[in-house]
């Protein structure tokens, strides 16, 4: 993964700013903020996109939020809230991480995220000198501060190394015939992946609290794990021949896929396939000895395209390995699973 224009955040200025409603939580995301830039996870992952300190300036606390939101609402809101606080005003390093309070969703293109379906979080630009926004929703009520904190530090990272849309980040989807190029430029249906997308599921636990790791251009040329920091768990994942497979309206196609591991043998893995595109037209299942893969052995992804799809429709498959059964109460905050990607496309 390399950047376009090399903009960062650095040294990062992080405004951590809690809803009134929400007051019983804002200490825990007070705290994260101010462990952040001395954390492990910071140690180790930072370096390497030459992001310097995270200075946790200031916790706000800003009027109670009680109405879905959009875009526009919460750029008025963290607005209003740094004019009642005094700021801090923008600086051209800073990120305003907002946290919404339980029930509270946001609303994107006319469409609310109820449970989280399309995204946990998301940074955007906040005015003109590079500061960024970025919005946390509650998806979950197990573990909702880890699971926020996750979020968070995904997008604290993406924001660091990424804040105006030019730095790090994978191309955007190419307009005309997607297939002919990588399939991660096809991620999420958009492309544009940050350096936390691709190791979305991953997480790293420290005494600071619970992040999301990164992807690490160093750890991927070293062939194992490609996110950071290190776990110490053997890594699994899938792999395929090709990028995409062309598929017919009306046919079903197996495309084979195989298990790989690094670190170590492990027990065979669940894996499990979600359909982005259009999930009418396309059905992908995994087909596998009890839908699980081990290390060297074959499954096959088995894709319908019924008979309304059209020239030029495609999907992108993800392909989840799910790490193998935990202990019953353990909590799965440390490695959730591994991504990897196929495309199908009709000729
Ligand atoms: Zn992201």
């Amino acid at each position: 993964m390399t950047t376009l224009d090399g903009a960062l955040l650095s040294p990062l200025r992080l405004v951590t700013i809690v809803a009134s409603n929400d007051a019983v939580d804002a200490e825990a995301f007070f705290e994260f903020s101010r462990r952040v830039g001395t954390s492990a996870w910071w140690r180790d992952s930072a370096p390497e996109y030459h992001l310097g300190s995270v200075d946790a300036v200031a916790e706000l606390m800003g009027p109670a939020i009680l109405a879905n939101v959009t875009d526009h609402d919460v750029y008025q809101y963290v607005t209003n809230a740094l004019a009642m606080n005094g700021g801090p005003e923008r600086d051209g390093n800073t990120l305003y991480l907002l946290y919404l309070p339980s029930t509270i969703v946001v609303v994107s293109a006319g469409v609310a995220n109820t449970e989280c379906a399309k995204f946990g979080a998301y940074h955007f630009a906040y005015g003109t000198r590079g500061d960024n926004l970025a919005v946390v929703q509650r998806c979950v009520e197990s573990f909702p501060i880890e699971n926020m904190t996750i979020s968070a530090s995904h997008e604290i990272f993406e924001a660091a190394t990424d804040p105006n849309g030019k730095g790090y980040a994978l191309p955007r989807i190419a307009r005309r015939e997607p297939w002919t190029e990588s399939i991660w430029n096809a991620f999420e249906l958009t492309g544009h992946a940050e350096l936390g997308d691709l190791c979305e599921s991953t997480f790293f636990e420290s005494a600071g609290g619970v992040y999301q790791r990164v992807w690490s251009n160093a750890a991927a040329r070293g062939g194992g794990d490609p996110c950071v920091p290190a776990l110490a768990e053997r890594f699994y994942d899938t792999d395929f021949d090709q990028d995409w497979y062309a598929i017919h309206a009306g046919e079903s196609i197996s495309i084979p896929v195989r298990g790989w591991t690094a670190g170590g043998a492990i027990d065979p893995w669940p894996v499990k396939v979600r359909v982005q595109g259009s999930p009418p037209v396309f059905t992908a299942d995994f087909l596998g000895v009890d839908g699980t893969l081990a290390d060297y052995e074959q499954g096959n992804i088995v894709v319908n395209a019924s008979t309304e799809a059209v020239s030029g429709a495609i999907a992108v498959l993800e392909i989840v390995s799910r790490p193998p059964m935990p202990r019953p109460g353990e909590r799965r905050l440390t490695d959730g699973g591994h991504i990897n990607l196929v495309g199908v496309n009709v000729p």
